[in-house]
């Protein structure tokens, strides 16, 4: 079986956001980029199911600008075969993304495609439902477990108040949550060893893709700041700040 896994290059979880001064997106020059921590997730997935001799090749898929490059090696380093990029200079659409890797999916044959739940920097959780839509596909979204048994995947999806077991036949889309498992660190040797792996190049014109999409973001606006909190030293302090201060009580 072949593995398709999503990896969307974002600015890293530990970098403060700050928000373009128009307000038309996030100010992303000189900013530390990394792989989206969920797609982290997806390609240890696929890498321990190809350890478990569940799959024969991992291939990694990344849809944005040339830099992109830099993620898909890090896939690569953690064990993915290898990598395909699909070049656009635009932020492309949630829509246009799953439509890409629908065509990609049938192109290679893959039996099973891993994506994140969701990109921390444009929060959608679409993608993984969207592919899955459209090529007639299963879904295990919020993956907490993930087991393949014969022709059929079961997923343990994360659920309010509790988990939910679903058997998908394949192929079938998992979009992964964090208790899925914690992704492993790339050894020096393997990242030596990525940078001999192949990456191909597309356009979205390869894959029969228009990026113009019908989403436009219109503004984005920082959270409104707050005042530092304090510590009280005790209940009789908490209550009377509550009563004097804040009047709530
Ligand atoms: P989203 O629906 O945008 O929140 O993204 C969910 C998941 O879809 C991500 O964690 C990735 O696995 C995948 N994905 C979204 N955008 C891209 C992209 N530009 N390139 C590769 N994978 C993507």
């Amino acid at each position: 079986m072949k593995i398709l896994v999503a990896v969307k290059r974002v600015l890293d979880a530990n970098v403060k956001v700050r928000v373009k001064a128009d307000g038309s997106g996030m100010e992303l020059a000189n900013a530390k980029m990394a792989m989206n921590p969920f797609c982290e997730i997806a390609v240890e997935q696929a890498v321990r199911m190809k350890e478990a001799g569940q799959a024969e090749e991992i291939i990694a898929v990344s849809i944005g600008p040339q830099a992109c490059q830099e993620q898909l090696r890090t896939a690569l380093a953690l064990g993915c075969d290898r990598g395909i990029l699909v070049t656009a200079d635009d932020e492309v659409a949630p829509l246009q993304v799953a439509k890409m890797l629908r065509e990609l999916v049938e192109r290679e044959g893959a039996g099973l495609v891993i994506l994140g739940k969701q990109s921390i920097d444009s929060d959608n959780n679409q993608v993984g439902q969207m592919l899955a839509a459209l090529g007639g596909m299963g879904q295990g979204t919020f993956a907490c477990r993930a087991e393949l048994a014969d022709d059929r995947i079961l997923v343990t999806r994360e659920i309010d108040g509790g988990e939910q077991t679903v058997s998908l036949e394949l192929p079938a889309v998992i979009t992964t949550d964090l208790r899925l498992n914690e992704p492993r660190y790339a050894s020096l040797p393997n990242i030596m060893k990525a940078k001999r792996k192949p990456i191909e190049q597309l356009t979205p014109a390869d894959l029969n893709v228009d990026t113009d999409s019908n989403l436009k973001t219109l503004r984005i606006l920082p959270p409104a700041e707050r005042a530092a909190g304090i510590l009280v030293e005790s209940v009789e302090d908490l209550v009377g700040k509550l009563r004097n201060e804040a009047r709530v009580i």
